[in-house]
């Protein structure tokens, strides 16, 4: 029997009278990947934003992790409750070495000792096969790739129960987007749910075990990801915002 960790029940978000997330509900289960699709504008970032409550929730609706109210809750206890995101445009602290921009991330919130961050650091590094050779070095000098296993890390320093990610494939060649893959397998392997906003289809594919498309804010359709990819709806509104 799936266990769920994550439920979203009619959760909205209005910006103005703009809707940018309407009525939208889903369930995540634990241990599985999650993922969301959707053209441009269509909310997923505005979801993720509701569900980690970065800046703020959601305006209606409600979400449940691990059996507790989420919504409403401030973004620093829904991170200690086991929630941990990347953002589409990830922050960088190129004056950083790898490995204190990775100890960051396990600094939000929470009161972490030193040596229980530093050996969470290591683990995370190991996690997204980051060599320890290059733990040292600056930031700015690391390629695109060891960028993003650096953002991956640093979500999971803090160990969470759902790693969100939102489009962690941007700016990606073909090959490192493979070498992605495999990397995702590895942290869900390892434990981790995962939810993951991908505008490369073949990537959500290839890791999602359900997926759920949004359109203009609302549910387009969800389940088995080659079904749901071969839906006319989710066709057209691929297409239609292609040709837009
Ligand atoms: P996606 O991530 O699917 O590309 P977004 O969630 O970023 O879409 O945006 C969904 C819609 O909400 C868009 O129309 C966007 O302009 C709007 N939106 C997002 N954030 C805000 C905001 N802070 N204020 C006003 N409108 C917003
Ligand atoms: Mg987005």
């Amino acid at each position: 029997m799936p266990e769920p960790i994550l439920e979203l029940k009619g959760v909205t978000k209005t910006f103005g009278g703009l809707t940018a997330v309407n009525d939208v509900s889903f369930t995540v289960h634990r241990g599985e990947v999650f993922g969301v699709a959707g053209p441009n504008g269509s909310g997923k970032s505005t979801l993720f934003n509701c569900i980690t409550g970065i800046p703020f929730g959601p305006s209606g609706g409600e979400i449940t992790f691990d059996g507790k109210r989420i919504d409403g809750m401030a973004p620093h206890r829904i991170f200690r409750a086991g929630l941990s995101r990347t953002f589409q445009k990830d922050a960088e602290f190129p004056d950083l070495t790898a490995r204190e921009t990775v100890a960051l991330g396990g600094h939000y919130g929470a009161g972490i000792g030193r040596q229980a961050l530093a050996q969470a650091t290591e683990a995370a590094l190991d996690l997204v096969e980051f060599e320890p050779s290059r733990r040292d070095m600056a930031t700015a000098d690391l390629s695109v790739y060891g960028k993003k296993q650096l953002m991956i890390a640093s979500a999971l320093v803090s160990k969470p129960a759902i790693l969100m990610l939102d489009e962690p494939a941007s700016g990606l060649t073909r090959p490192e987007i493979a070498a992605l893959d495999g990397l995702l397998c590895q942290v869900n392997a390892a434990g981790v749910t995962i939810l993951i906003i991908e505008h490369v289809l073949g990537l959500l594919l290839s890791v999602s075990q359900r997926l759920l498309v949004l359109n203009q804010g609302s549910v387009l359709t969800s389940g088995d990801p080659r079904e749901v990819i071969r839906d006319d709806r989710v066709v057209e509104a691929y297409l239609g915002s292609a040709a837009a």
